[in-house]
C-alpha cells in the first residue's frame, strides 16, 4: 500500500507488516487499532498546525511520522498525550475516546511521551527522575525501574548521580527509562535524535526491539528520515499540518517520500519502491 493522501486522510485499510518482526504479519490493520486519532484539527493562536490528521497505529507497530520543521509532529504527539486540545476530532485508546482526558489519566491509561528534548529533572538523581514517571504508572504492567537498570547496564551504578551531568545520550536513557517504568501500552517518541551524534542515535534506537519484546506499540516522531525508514513498520508524512504521504517504508519511492516532505509537487515519480532512501537522506 502505498499512500500519496489526499483531503481525504490516509488510507487505512490492509496493513501486512514488513515481516521482519513477529506481530506485523496480515492480520495488523484487521482489529481495533491500539490508538486511533480521526479528523484532528488544533491551533496555536491563530495558527492551524494540524489540519484532518488520521492515523491508525496497531499493536506491535513501530509508527513513525516524519516531516521538516513545523510540520506539526510534535503538536501531533503533545495532542494524543493530551497537552494540547484539539478544536476538531478526537484521540482513541483500544476504541475509547480519550479526548477529554488530561495528561496523567492518559499515561495511566497507557499513552506516555518521551518528550522532545528529554526535559528531565536535571537537579534529581537518574533514579529520582525514574520515580516522576513510576508515579504516573498504569496499574498492572512489567516495568519497574529495576527492568530499566536491566536494560541500561550503565545506569544502575549511576543511579545517585544528576541527570544535569550525564551526556545527551545517557539523557535520552533516562527519559525513555522515566516513560517506561509509567508501563505505557503506546510509547509516544518525539525526536530522539535530536543533538544526538549518530553513533548515539544509532544506540539508542537499537533497544527498540527490546521495549517492543514486551509487548509495547510505539508512535515516533523524526526529522531524521532514514532513521525513521529503518525502524518503521509504517510512516506517515506532514507537511504544514496536513498529510501527505502515507504508506508502509517498503511501498514508498525515495521521490514520493521527498516530495511529501518537501512539498515538492509533480515530484513523487514512480521508482523502484524503497529506492535510493539512504542516498537522499544520509543518517
Ligand atoms: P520541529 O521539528 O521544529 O519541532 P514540528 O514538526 O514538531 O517541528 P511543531 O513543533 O508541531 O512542528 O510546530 C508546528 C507549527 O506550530 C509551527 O509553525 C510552530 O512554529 C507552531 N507552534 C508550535 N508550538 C507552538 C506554540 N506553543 N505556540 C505557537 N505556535 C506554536
Amino acid at each position: 500500500m502505498t499512500a500519496p493522501v489526499g483531503d481525504e486522510g490516509p488510507v487505512n485499510g490492509e496493513r501486512p507488516g514488513n515481516g521482519e518482526r513477529p506481530g506485523n504479519g496480515e492480520r495488523l490493520g484487521n482489529g481495533t487499532p491500539l490508538l486511533e486519532v480521526r479528523n484532528l484539527a488544533v491551533y496555536h493562536g491563530q495558527l492551524r498546525a494540524l489540519d484532518a490528521i488520521s492515523l491508525q497505529v496497531f499493536p506491535g507497530e513501530v509508527y513513525a511520522i516524519i516531516g521538516a520543521n513545523g510540520a506539526g509532529k510534535s503538536t501531533l504527539l503533545r495532542t494524543i498525550a493530551g497537552l494540547h486540545q484539539p478544536t476538531e476530532g478526537s484521540v482513541l485508546l483500544d476504541g475509547r475516546d480519550v479526548t477529554q482526558l488530561r495528561p496523567e489519566r492518559r499515561a495511566r491509561q497507557g499513552i506516555v511521551m518521551v518528550p522532545e528534548g528529554r526535559r528531565l529533572f536535571g537537579s534529581l538523581s537518574v533514579e529520582e527522575n525514574l520515580q516522576v514517571g513510576a508515579a504516573y504508572a498504569r496499574p498492572g504492567g512489567s516495568w519497574t525501574i529495576d527492568a530499566v537498570y536491566g536494560m541500561f547496564d550503565w545506569m544502575r551504578e549511576r543511579r545517585s548521580q544528576r541527570t544535569a551531568q550525564l551526556s545527551g545520550g545517557e539523557q535520552q536513557a533516562v527519559a525513555i527509562g522515566r516513560a517506561l517504568v509509567a508501563n505505557p501500552r503506546v510509547l509516544l517518541l518525539d525526536e530522539l535524535s535530536l543533538g544526538l551524534a549518530p553513533v548515539v542515535v544509532q544506540r539508542i534506537y537499537g533497544m527498540l526491539p527490546q521495549i517492543l519484546a514486551t509487548g509495547l506499540t510505539v508512535l515516533l516522531v523524526e526529522q531524521d528520515v532514514s532513521q525513521a525508514l529503518r525502524v518503521a513498520t509504517h510512516i506517515q508524512c506532514l507537511l504544514e499540518g496536513r498529510t501527505t504521504l502515507e504508506g508502509r517504508p517498503a511501498d514508498v519511492t525515495a521521490e514520493q517520500v521527498e516530495a511529501a516532505y518537501f512539498g515538492l509537487a509533480g515530484a513523487a515519480s514512480a521508482g523502484q519502491a524503497g529506492e535510493g532512501m539512504d542516498s537522499l537522506w544520509p543518517g
